[in-house]
C-alpha cells in the first residue's frame, strides 16, 4: 500500500530524515519511535503529503504522491480522503464554530449530501463517545476532548490509512485507555494504522510493528513491536528509555 524509496528530507539545507526505506501494507498498525526531533512528525507528514521529500520516491497505491500530483484538486481530495491525519496539536486541526460543523466539514468538501453527512457524523461521535459535545466550541474543550473530535473529523472520511502524530499526549489515563481500545478496534475493522508515540505503557497490544527513528535522522531497526519494546539495552542506548 505504501513504498518509500529512499527518501530524505531537508528543512532549508538541514538534513532531517535521511535513506527511508519502509513498505507498509494494508491493515497494518505500525509504531514510530524515537527521541525527540529523530524525524517521526516530519516522516507522518511525508505520507499524508503535507510536506514533499527532497529525495526518493512515495508510492501509495502504486501511484507515486508528489507536489504536482497533490495540486490537482480531485486527486489531492481522492488521496485525503484514503489517509486520514490525526496532527499532534488538535488546535492545527480544529477550526469551525461547534464539533457538529467540524466533523461534518471533510464529508462537505467531498460533496456529500446532508443526510449522508449527518449519518457520518452521528456515527464519529457516538464512535468517540463525544455525542454530549456537538453543539460546544471546539476552542474551549479539553485536550482530550479536543483529540477525540479531531479523530472523529478524520474518521468521518472513513480512510484507509490512520495516521496518528503522538496522539496520547496530554490526555487523562482515561482517555488513553480509551484511544487504544479505538486503535485496536478500527485496526481490527481493516483500517491501517501509523502512530508515533512514547507512551509505550498505554499502547500495549495496538502495534504489531516499530519503526526506531535514531538522533542521526535513519530509521535503525523495523521490527516486531514486543520484541523491540522488550528490548531494554536497545531502547536506553538510543535514548528512547
Ligand atoms: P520528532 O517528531 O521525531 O520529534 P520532527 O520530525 O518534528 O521530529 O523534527 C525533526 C527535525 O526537524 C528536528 O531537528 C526539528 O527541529 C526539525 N524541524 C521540524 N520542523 C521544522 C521546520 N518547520 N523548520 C525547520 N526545522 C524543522
Ligand atoms: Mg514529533
Amino acid at each position: 500500500m505504501i513504498q518509500i524509496k529512499d527518501v530524505g528530507f531537508k528543512y532549508k539545507d538541514v538534513e532531517v530524515l535521511k535513506n527511508v526505506n519502509v513498505n507498509i501494507e494494508e491493515g497494518e498498525a505500525v509504531a514510530l519511535i524515537g527521541p525527540n526531533g529523530s524525524g517521526k512528525s516530519t516522516f507522518l507528514k511525508l505520507l499524508n503529503g503535507i510536506i514533499f521529500s527532497t529525495q526518493g520516491k512515495y508510492f501509495f497505491n502504486n501511484e507515486e504522491i508528489n507536489k504536482v500530483k497533490l495540486e490537482n484538486s480531485s486527486f489531492c481530495k481522492l488521496f485525503h480522503k484514503k489517509v486520514g491525519f490525526v496532527f499532534q496539536n488538535s488546535d492545527a486541526q480544529l477550526f469551525c464554530s461547534n464539533v457538529y460543523e467540524e466533523i461534518a466539514f471533510g464529508p462537505r468538501q467531498m460533496g456529500m449530501d446532508e443526510q449522508e453527512v449527518d449519518k457520518r457524523v452521528c456515527d464519529c461521535l457516538r464512535l468517540l463517545d463525544i455525542e454530549d459535545l456537538k453543539d460546544r466550541e471546539p476552542y474551549n474543550l479539553s485536550g482530550g476532548e479536543k483529540k477525540r473530535v479531531a479523530i472523529a473529523a478524520v474518521l468521518a472520511l472513513n480512510p484507509e490509512v490512520l495516521i496518528l502524530d503522538e496522539p496520547m499526549n496530554a490526555i487523562d489515563p482515561k482517555g488513553k485507555k480509551f484511544l487504544r481500545e479505538l486503535m485496536i478496534k478500527l485496526n481490527a475493522s481493516g483500517k491501517t494504522i501509523i502512530c508515533s508515540t512514547h507512551d509505550f505503557e498505554y499502547v500495549e497490544g495496538i502495534f504489531k510493528r516499530v519503526l526506531v527513528f535514531s538522533e542521526n535522522h535513519i530509521i535503525i531497526r523495523d521490527d516486531n513491536y514486543d520484541v523491540v519494546i522488550n528490548d531494554n539495552s536497545f531502547l536506553v542506548e538510543n535514548n528512547i528509555k
